[in-house]
């Protein structure tokens, strides 16, 4: 006899499992989720996890937004050790990009951030040791930081086993299984399980997985370069998370002694099971150029390790969520696009409401629907910044 669920969840990233742990705590009694390895084993557990508010779209900032104080409060919410680290946060655009910056933060005041837009003189006074020479103005959340990534997912795992949801590591699913217009179970290799829902929450996985279904994701997977070193003494307290648009990066603390250098990536449509994870031996060359192109004081950090990740990036760079049209009970949370950890509570809500009660109250998410490249009605900032080098998308 076929085991059942109600909703089957395919993926164990910081979005599976938010999803599984929000269907649960909806009441949702038979919930499954499927993860072909260890939990975090993906996109999430080699996350950066900033923390932070700043994007150039209200969709993706309101996000953003009903997400922070699940990170902040974690202990209260979800028990377990504190995930969140506040450090304070700016991030820096050139100076044609000052004005789109200045009305990006009116936009996210109005959704009720604590932002400011800053001039380059009053970014220095905040962080003396960053070059502003060539920053037009920087954005500062004063409340924003960074996240432990595989305790986020843990801590997720552990809430949504506790309201009753079933958590499957090392459990591929194989095919999700189509009758007619409607998913009506997933095969793994243990057996066949009959659900009336399926959330492909699989990363970079997901545009194989749904291209096995008939369905073309407007998605692709990438790789994504990260290098960490070992701060100087001169540099030895933890500084703030910069996302640097100037430079088409990002630093961050790790711990006490440690910084976190985001290196641009142009390698595409990688294979996710057989990627090698070690980085070229050019990332750390130019990691180190950035790094102290913006901190010169970083000229005497030492180089402690790097590795390449991946996550799975749609052709607007914004998450594809939502039910798919003509399969019934089929829904999509993937292509984060860098992009997605800071998030994963409120999507997990949304999902959640969307399956349960048809329609998302956390946030409108309508916007991120799988339709919308089909429509012609991408995600856009109405003041974006200039593309990011390592966002450019060579032809296929
Ligand atoms: C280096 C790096 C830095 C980042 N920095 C940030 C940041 O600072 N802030 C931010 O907000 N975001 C950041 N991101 C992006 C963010 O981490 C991802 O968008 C997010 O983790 C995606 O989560 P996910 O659950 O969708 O995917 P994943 O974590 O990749 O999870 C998908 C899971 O699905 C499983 N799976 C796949 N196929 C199957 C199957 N058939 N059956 C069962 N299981 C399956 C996989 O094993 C995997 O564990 C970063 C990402 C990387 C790689």
């Amino acid at each position: 006899m076929a085991d059942t669920a109600d909703v089957v969840v395919v993926g164990g990233g910081v979005i599976g499992t938010s999803i599984a742990f929000a269907l649960a705590s909806a009441g949702v009694a038979h919930v499954t989720l499927l993860e072909k390895g260890a939990l975090a084993s993906g996109a999430s557990g080699r996350s950066s996890a900033l923390i932070r508010m700043h994007y150039v779209n209200e969709e993706d900032a309101r996000l953003a937004w009903a997400s922070f104080p699940v990170f902040r409060d974690w202990c209260e919410r979800m028990g377990g050790p504190p995930v969140f680290t506040p450090t304070g946060f700016v991030a820096v655009v050139g100076p044609a990009d000052a004005a789109a910056l200045r009305a990006n933060v009116e936009m996210l005041r109005k959704i009720g951030v604590d932002t400011t837009a800053m001039s380059p003189a009053e970014l220095k006074t905040l962080q003396p040791h960053v070059n502003v020479d060539d920053v037009g103005a920087a954005a500062y959340e004063p409340a924003s930081g960074y996240a432990s990534p595989a305790e986020v997912v843990e801590g997720f795992r552990r809430q949504a086993q506790a309201r009753g949801a079933r958590i499957l590591p090392w459990t591929p699913a194989t095919r999700i299984v189509r009758r007619d217009s409607a998913v009506v179970g997933v095969e793994t290799a243990a057996g066949r399980i009959d659900c009336g829902a399926v959330v492909v929450a699989a990363g970079a996985w997901a545009p194989r997985l749904c291209r096995e279904l008939g369905i073309e994701l407007a998605a692709r997977p990438k790789a994504l370069d990260t290098m960490l070193v070992t701060r100087p003494p001169e540099l030895a307290r933890p500084h703030m998370v910069v996302i640097d648009h100037v430079l088409g990066t990002y630093f961050r603390p790790e711990g006490d002694a440690q910084t976190i250098v985001g290196v641009p990536c142009q390698v595409w449509d990688i294979d996710p099971d057989t990627m090698p994870t070690g980085l070229p031996p050019t990332a750390p060359v130019e990691g180190a150029q950035l790094l102290t192109h913006r901190m010169p004081v970083m000229e005497r950090a030492a180089l402690a390790r790097g590795y390449r990740a991946f996550d799975c990036y749609s052709a607007d760079r914004h998450a594809i969520l939502g039910a798919v049209r003509g399969v019934d009970g089929l829904y999509l949370a993937t292509a984060f696009s860098g992009s997605g950890f800071k998030i994963a509570p409120a999507v997990g809500a949304c999902l959640a409401e969307l399956i349960t009660e048809g329609r998302a109250r956390t946030v409108d998410i309508s916007a991120f629907r799988p339709e919308r490249f089909a429509e012609g009605r991408r995600i856009a900032g109405r003041h974006p910044y200039a593309p990011r080098r390592d966002h450019q998308e060579p032809t296929r």
